[in-house]
């Protein structure tokens, strides 16, 4: 059994079947992508495992818990946590006040604007923070400040912040989307970094193949809300469905 077990879900649009008996298996400790062309349903599979969308039917179980009907928060505490496509982080603070900042609202339940001056006399604090600052070799770019970073930085940093809840399962919606080459291998290397350091389970969304192959054990194809195969990057090639879904074959 995956770490992630999706079976039968479906959702509707009004007349549109968004996710059409979708079934996905996510094992424990993989990266897992999820491809297919535009309008295939990949954002909502991704905003009913986040507890956004509620499907009309199937089962999501996370850890063989159950986590449809669960609140987002709810569901980013069991472990599941998402990074957006544009990076959140605080364009005015700097790296390290950007990392401690979650580093608070774990340990306080709360992160309150006014801690920010006293923040950096809290030593298990900065000490969270260092830790995780060097899991994704940002430590050197501590007292830069987030808004004068590249696009990959800044990509690392949000990583980073998502990092300090320890999620056990990290999605990411097109995590490379409008990004040059270089920022994108950047990008690939920090979820290859983070994938050796920690004990996690990664499914992406990716339009980008060179980030695909790159980085995936496992590909499933969705095409108008419906798996179509789930197979190994070597298989994945030159499959006939897959050249349909995507060429019109
Ligand atoms: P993908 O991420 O694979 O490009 P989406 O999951 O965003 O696809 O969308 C799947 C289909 O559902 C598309 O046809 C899209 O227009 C439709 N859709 C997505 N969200 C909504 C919504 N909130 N209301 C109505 N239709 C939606
Ligand atoms: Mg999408």
């Amino acid at each position: 059994m995956g770490i992630l077990e999706v079976k039968g879900v479906n959702k509707r649009f009004g007349g549109l079947q968004a996710l059409g008996n979708v079934n996905l298996s996510v094992a424990e400790n993989t990266v897992h992508a999820i491809i297919g062309p535009n309008g295939a349903g990949k954002s909502t599979l991704l905003n009913v495992l986040v507890g956004k969308l509620i499907p009309d039917s199937g089962s999501v179980m996370f850890n063989g818990t159950s986590v449809l009907g669960r609140a987002p928060h709810e569901i980013n505490q069991m472990g599941i946590s998402r990074v957006f496509q544009t990076p959140e982080i605080f364009s005015d603070l700097t790296v390290m006040e950007n990392v401690m900042i979650p580093c608070f609202a774990k340990r306080d339940g709360a992160f309150r604007m006014h801690a920010i001056e006293g923040m950096m006399h809290e030593a298990d604090i900065i000490e969270q923070a260092e830790t995780i600052l060097e899991d994704v070799n940002m430590l050197d770019k501590r007292n830069m400040t987030a808004a004068a970073m590249s696009r990959g930085d800044k990509r690392r940093l949000e990583m980073a912040m998502c990092l300090v809840q320890e999620p056990k399962l990290l999605l990411l919606d097109e995590p490379t989307a409008g990004m040059a080459r270089a920022d994108t291998n950047n990008t690939i290397d920090l979820l290859k970094e983070i994938k050796e350091k920690r004990d996690i389970t990664m499914a992406i969304i990716e339009h980008d193949m060179h980030v695909v192959f790159s980085l995936a054990e496992r590909i499933t194809v969705l095409a108008q809300g419906t798996p179509l195969v789930e197979e190994t990057p070597e298989n994945i090639k030159g499959h006939p469905k897959v050249r349909e879904a995507y060429l019109g074959e």
